[in-house]
């Protein structure tokens, strides 16, 4: 039985995930967090959220995430992907700064106007 605690929102459930009954999950207080506990053993995600180098604004980085979460493997991958990018002001909310970032199938978006 592997203990987790669920980070899908902010109340924290304590969830015991059993490995040998097909990752049955127990201690979830919604739907959401036994398929969070099921897939933190089977295959975990992330979202990513950082900065990248900007030019042209008033800011030298532009906050910037993954539009979705990736795979926790591909995370250093992804990162070091991103200290190759240059964004040119003006950067809206929601523009894709690295399309299928890594081969992942996910963009990553900026995440403020710049
Ligand atoms: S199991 Fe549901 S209620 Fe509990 S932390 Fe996860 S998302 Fe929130």
């Amino acid at each position: 039985m592997k203990e987790l605690i669920c980070i899908v929102c902010p109340r924290g459930c304590h969830l015991q995930v059993d490995e040998a009954n097909g990752c049955a999950v127990f201690g979830n207080g919604c739907p959401r967090g036994a398929a969070y506990g099921k897939a933190e053993l089977t295959h975990p995600t992330r979202t990513v959220t950082t900065t990248v180098r900007c030019t042209g604004a008033r800011l030298p980085r532009c906050p910037v995430k993954t539009a979705a979460p990736v795979p926790r493997e591909s995370i250093p991958a992804v990162m070091a992907a991103l200290d190759g990018v240059l964004v040119r002001a003006p950067v809206k909310p929601g523009q894709v700064v690295l399309a299928d970032v890594c081969g992942t199938g996910v963009d990553v978006i900026a995440t403020r106007a710049l």
